[in-house]
This record gives structure tokens, sequence and C-alpha cells, in this order.
């Protein structure tokens, strides 16, 4: 374990605070609301369990290549990308996702039928970061910063490699929106 380090996997802080008029958009009081200027995205797990849907400017999209994260998705990274916390909606059969708390103020929800993690949200947060590759659409959310980039394989820098020889099997379900 290294639970020493108090800084593992907590999403980085926005990096720069959103203009007054957008700031003003995002407030408690009109992020849910489905306006033209916050285009509501949706988001669901691998079985569809699990869906959500999220509104608002996407916010600082960036990898994470933190151990607890890697060993969680059984991958080199995990793609996060903020929204904010109030505009967050479970909206699937399956309601709240099952939540666990890798630190006291910072939980993850995740789907308890497939194991997919879909949220991380900290306590002294306005943003819930969602994984980028639950969302239905994935426009705009290109990373732009990588956490524990240190910590990252080192052959994370192929990013195409070439195709498998056997196609990859049909999903189970139908639910791959
Ligand atoms: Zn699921």
């Amino acid at each position: 374990m290294t639970s020493s380090s108090p800084a593992v996997g907590k999403p980085p802080a926005p990096t720069s605070p959103l203009p007054p008029e957008l700031a003003n958009s995002l407030s408690p009081n009109t992020a849910s609301t489905t306006g033209p200027q916050e285009p509501v995205r949706a988001g669901h797990c691998a079985c569809g369990h699990v869906s959500y849907q999220v509104s608002g400017i996407p916010d600082d999209p960036h990898l994470c290549s933190c151990e607890r994260e890697t060993r969680v998705s059984g991958g080199p990274a995990v793609l996060w990308v903020g929204f904010p916390k109030d505009s967050l909606i479970w909206t699937g059969s399956g309601g709240e996702p099952n939540w666990w708390y890798p630190y006291p103020a910072l939980r993850c929800g995740f789907c308890p039928a497939c194991g997919s993690q879909l949220v991380s949200i900290a306590n002294d947060s306005d943003m819930a970061m969602v994984t980028g590759f639950s969302l239905a659409d994935q426009s705009g959310i290109e990373p732009l910063g990588h956490s524990f980039r240190e910590h990252a394989v080192p052959w994370l820098h192929i990013t195409l490699a070439p195709a498998p020889r056997t196609p990859h099997p049909a999903p189970r379900t139908g639910s791959w929106a």
C-alpha cells in the first residue's frame, strides 16, 4: 500500500477560475437546467445498470496514472473531466452507484454490477469528476494534463498500437450508446 501519500488520486483543482459570466451560469440555482449554454451529456457504466447526466462546460479534462486509479481501471490511465457537482443526476434503473472512499473527503462511485468507475467527488470541490469514457459524447474532453505522469508506464506514449489480429468480441449487452 502507498496510502502514506495523501494526494494520491485526488483530482487536481481547476487550474483557472471560470469567467464571471460563466460561473454565474453554472450556479447551483441554474446548473440543472438545460439552457443552450449548458449542454447536457449522458453517461453510463459498461453494463448499463447505472447511468447519469451532467451539464455545463467540461472542466480540467486530464489523465491520471496514480496507482489507485490504474488498479481500479485496469489500464495505464483514467481520463477525468469535471462538471458542476450540482448538475450530476443519476438517471438509470440502478439509481446511485456504490461508493467507496479512498480518502475520507473523496468518494468514488462505481456500478455494483459491472464495476465500472464513473465519478470521483471531493468534498471541497464544486465539481464532480466523471470518467471521460463513460460519456456518450466525448467531444471537447481531450486531456490537457496528466496527473501522476511520473507513475505512468513508459510505453504510454504509444497512442495507436497496431491493430490486433483478431477483432474485439462484440459487447454482450446492447447498452453501448
Ligand atoms: Zn454496470
